[in-house]
């Protein structure tokens, strides 16, 4: 699917409680949603407020308890959750569309990866169900000791608005799957596509209550979430900022654990050996301009040694001037919008920034031009910055690279720390030695060689160091991370 009439997609604008759509209440405030693609204001959402929110966790609380969700066969637990990624891939001509409509997801891709990567992570996670219960402690003879694995109850998940499906699966898989219960809480930006996987998985025999969307804001409704009593545990994805005031909160209402999934600045460090500089050239261009930048582990920093800098710096300024932004439905576009007109501008702030401070632009700095009025921004490549400079330091979340050049492995590394975060970092060489030097060295959660992004290799889990994050996404992590171990011990002559 490469197209699609944005006024033609449906669009329920509800809460999903119960296993129904609950309908806003009298007097909720609502927030105007738009289209990044265009601008235009396509719906209006529901803000939860903290009897919406209290509504939904006492619910799913209840649900979790009395529909036997956790304590069924977790054979059969798994066979439901297979359906469900069964569901969700075959409405892939329903749910890539309605992604590609509200976010920056251009529908191809949607089609071709989110959707599909989705169901597959349910897939991959409902596997997990019957296969971890516990262990057997080594205890003295006259003892018994084991673990048990048991489900929190209800997860607080909150999401973020860079890959909504995608994200949301990411929280949900683990968790249905360990037996809980969720309340989800999708960005108030992407909150629509959420709303379809709940129903999908009613359909696929979760029972109601068990999966839940509350809509809203982060300060109304996200915070009424994190600090719900009846919340086990929180999961949460997005910037650093909001994740430290999420730790904050749920600190403050009871020491409720916390997943936390935030920001990077991640480098990419290219040596003069690294095999095929056309083939690197664009890996480095995709990992900063795939969705416009907006990753958390987009590549934003290329640290490349001096002799190759110029050639791979000119083929790279090849590829990113060969893009074309356009809107999430244009099938000629290449080039995702950015998620709002005051993101964009955030993006041009830091450049400008940059370059004011004696930085020089190599390419973009500016806004794209395109038939489509919503913000776009081209693909900039920074030259002439150091470790301080605003677009080297802040996370950016938009297609801005910044190049430094060095000449020794200890001058890369040097380049490659970054004070707050530690996500992920891509290392080009055709020398294995120095690549696991690298791997040894470099503080990220994930360090990728001489390839930059994810494959479809779901037990590799992801997750930050340093300021980018607590614990992992994806991997058995996520899955032991949806549950906690009961200890028991039994004297056998006792
Ligand atoms: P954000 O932090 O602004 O918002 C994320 C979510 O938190 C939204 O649903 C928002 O409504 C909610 N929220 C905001 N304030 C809250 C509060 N006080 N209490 C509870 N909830 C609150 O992030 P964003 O702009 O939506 O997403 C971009 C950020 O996400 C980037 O920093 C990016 O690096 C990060 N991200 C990280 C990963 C990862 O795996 N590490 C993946 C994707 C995105």
């Amino acid at each position: 699917m490469n197209s699609f009439d944005p006024r033609a997609v449906p669009v329920r604008s509800a809460h999903f409680i119960g296993g129904e759509y609950v309908q806003m209440r009298t007097n909720e405030p609502m927030l105007d949603v738009s289209r990044p693609s265009d601008g235009e204001t396509y719906a209006s959402l529901p803000i939860g407020d903290a009897s919406l929110v209290d509504h939904a966790v006492e619910n799913a609380s209840r649900a979790w308890r009395k529909s036997g969700w956790a304590t069924m066969a977790p054979r059969d637990r798994a066979r439901i959750l297979r359906r469900f990624a069964e569901l969700v891939e075959a409405d892939a001509a329903r749910l890539a569309p309605l992604e590609a409509l509200g976010s920056t997801r251009p529908v191809r891709d949607a089609f071709a990866w989110d959707v599909p990567f989705s169901a597959e992570g349910i897939r991959f996670y409902a596997e997990f169900a019957d296969k971890i219960g516990g262990q057997v402690a080594a205890t003295n003879h006259g003892h018994l000791g084991m673990t048990i694995a048991e489900p929190y109850g209800v997860i607080g998940a909150i999401a973020p608005w860079n890959f909504p499906l995608v994200m949301a699966s990411w929280k949900i898989g683990p968790a249905l799957a360990a037996g809980n219960a969720v309340v989800l809480k999708p960005s108030e930006m992407t909150p629509f596509s959420v709303l379809r996987l709940a129903e999908l998985a009613v359909e696929a025999g979760v029972p109601a209550g068990i999966f839940n969307v509350v809509q809203g804001d982060g300060r109304t409704t996200g915070d009424a979430l994190v600090r719900h009593p009846l919340v086990g545990k929180v999961t949460f994805t997005g910037s650093t900022q909001t994740g430290a005031a999420i730790m904050a909160a749920c600190a403050h209402s009871g020491t409720t654990p916390v997943t936390l999934e935030l920001g990077g600045k991640s480098p990419q460090i290219v040596f003069a050996d690294a095999p095929r500089i056309d083939e690197v050239a664009s890996r480095i261009a995709k990992a900063v301009t795939s969705n416009a930048g907006q990753v958390c582990v987009a590549g934003t920093r290329l640290l490349v040694e001096r002799g190759i800098a110029e050639q791979l710096a000119e083929r790279i300024e090849r590829i990113f001037r060969g893009l074309v932004a356009g809107a999430t439905w244009n099938p000629q576009a290449t080039l995702a919008p950015i998620i709002s007109r005051p993101q964009a501008q955030r993006i041009d702030a830091i450049v400008r920034s940059t370059l004011d401070a004696g930085a020089q632009a190599r390419c973009g700095a500016a806004f794209s031009q395109t038939d489509d009025a919503g913000a776009y921004y081209a693909p900039t490549i920074i030259e002439g910055v150091t470790t301080e400079s605003a677009a080297v330091r802040q996370e950016i979340f938009g297609p801005v690279l910044t190049l430094q050049t060095f000449d020794s492995e200890e001058e890369a590394l040097a380049l490659a720390a970054h004070p707050d975060y530690g996500l992920a970092a891509g290392v080009h060489t055709a020398d294995i030695g120095r690549a696991l030097r690298f791997v040894r060295s470099l503080e990220a959660g994930t360090v990728w060689v001489n390839r930059y992004g994810r494959s479809n290799d779901f037990i590799i889990p992801t997750g930050g160091y340093k300021r980018s994050g607590i614990g992992k996404d994806l991997g058995k992590e996520a899955y032991e991370a949806n549950l906690r171990f009961k200890s028991v011990l039994i004297d056998l002559n006792g």
